[in-house]
């Protein structure tokens, strides 16, 4: 794959292509059983905090030292990169979300970037924990504070798997569960009708091959769906459109109460659809719990959340079936990887969100990859076009069987163009 390509397919997810995994039947998405969780709610907790408290960063890979001497962000228009060097001369890059990052560059410059200076990054986990108290950074938690330190963590992991010769995903798993991932088709359209939605994802279908589709459901964050009756009608008709044997799924984007969210999902599960996603605001956990009590189909959640505690609350309550941490949302690899084990522990999976500008499709990969509970479709929002960048182990695609290949390494396995990071400039604090 040479520099200066444009790759661009809008709209795709991903599944994991684990060797042995059963064959997906639509409405089976998930192996375990959902309801029925083992042992005390007491018990469930202590479980899951034993899980919180194993490393996941693998330190023991690092012999020596490696004390950090500048971590830096460049800026040049719309592109927001990170660099990481230690004093012996290693060097780490990631590429942030420019969405976020236009607005919260100031933390990681300001708030964070000091913190780590002078640290040993083989510690990358106690940093991890003590940058959020550094400077009360913890009272912006969500956002604000993950978003720029997953940019930073991005880079420290991409500097220690060029150091050592592994992927990122070796550096904190034992091994690659997934080295491929099947891409599923996402239509992000609201305020569209029925017919429209469909006739784009058949449009879309054609380009990425993929065997699953999703699609969004009632008006984001409770506000009124236009047209009116769009999902009602959606839900069997793109049953009906794309036959038994499509895995179709649907995001409501916390569009409802339980009283109108639990018809809704009945409907999706006379359809065989594989789950539901945010059926009610984000942060009703209480409320999420109650529809998924209420329905058999699973429930996917988790793309807004920021709080650790949170997720360990929705998993030992039997809110989430599928826990859908953002890879920079809630702050990188080894949280995100937390969150997964959790999930992992009581038979959940684990269907990473990630944020559609810079390389988060690529991290997304390597943490899929990483992990032994992931979902057999996964969020693939759009390849980088404008970014001009080489990946020697993979082309990035997806191919006649909707499948992309997780690049290899070392590091992120992704090698920018030194010409185009030249040219941006360091962001002064
Ligand atoms: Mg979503």
């Amino acid at each position: 794959m040479e520099f200066n390509r444009r790759h661009l397919i809008k709209g795709v997810l991903t599944a994991s292509a684990a060797a042995g995994m059963p064959r997906m039947v639509a409405g089976q998405f998930l192996n375990a059983p959902r309801h029925g969780l083992p042992g005390t709610l007491q018990e469930r907790y202590a479980k899951l905090d034993a899980i919180l408290n194993k490393p996941v960063f693998k330190r023991e890979l690092f012999k020596d030292p490696v004390i950090i001497e500048s971590v830096e962000l460049l800026h040049y228009k719309n592109s927001w990169i990170c660099r990481v060097r230690s004093r012996d001369g290693h060097e780490g890059i990631s590429v942030s979300n420019a969405q976020q990052m236009q607005i919260f560059y100031p933390v990681l410059v300001k708030r964070m970037a000091p913190f780590f200076v002078g640290k040993d990054a083989r510690d990358l986990e106690d940093i991890l924990e003590a940058v959020t108290v550094y400077e009360s950074n913890y009272k912006a938690q969500s956002l604000a504070i993950w978003v720029p330190l997953a940019t930073i963590e991005f880079a420290i992991l991409d500097m220690f798997g060029k150091m050592s010769g592994r992927s990122i995903g070796l550096l904190i798993s034992d091994k690659i569960y997934n080295p491929k991932i099947h891409v599923y088709q996402a239509n992000g359209e609201r305020d569209n009708s029925a017919e429209e939605v469909i006739e784009h994802l058949k449009r879309d279908l054609a380009v990425s091959h993929a065997k699953a589709i999703k699609f969004k459901l009632g008006g984001r964050m409770s506000h009124v769906e236009y047209p009116a009756g769009r999902s009602e009608k959606l839900i069997p008709m793109v049953r009906k459109t794309f036959g038994d044997e499509m895995v179709i799924s649907a995001d409501a984007n916390g569009s409802y109460t339980p009283q109108q969210a639990i018809p809704i999902g009945k409907l999706m599960q006379e359809q065989k659809y594989a789950f539901f996603e945010e059926p009610v605001p984000f942060d009703w956990y209480e409320e999420t719990k109650q529809v998924a009590d209420a329905l058999e189909i699973p429930i996917a959640g988790g793309e807004q959340e920021s709080s650790m505690h949170n997720f360990r609350w929705l998993v030992a309550n039997g809110g989430l079936s599928i826990t859908q941490q953002d890879m920079f949302y809630f702050g990188g690899m080894v949280r995100c990887m937390r969150v997964a084990r959790m999930a992992h522990a009581f038979g959940k999976q684990t269907i990473p969100h990630i944020s559609s500008t810079g390389l988060g499709y690529v991290y997304m990969m390597h943490f899929v990859a990483a992990i032994p509970n992931s979902g057999p479709y996964h969020e693939f929002k759009e390849f980088n076009n404008t970014l001009p960048f080489k990946c020697p182990t993979s082309s990035l695609l997806s191919d006649e069987s909707g499948t992309v290949k997780v690049p290899m390494g070392p590091g992120l396995g992704v090698e920018i163009d030194p010409a185009y990071i030249a040219k941006h400039e360091v962001v002064k604090g």
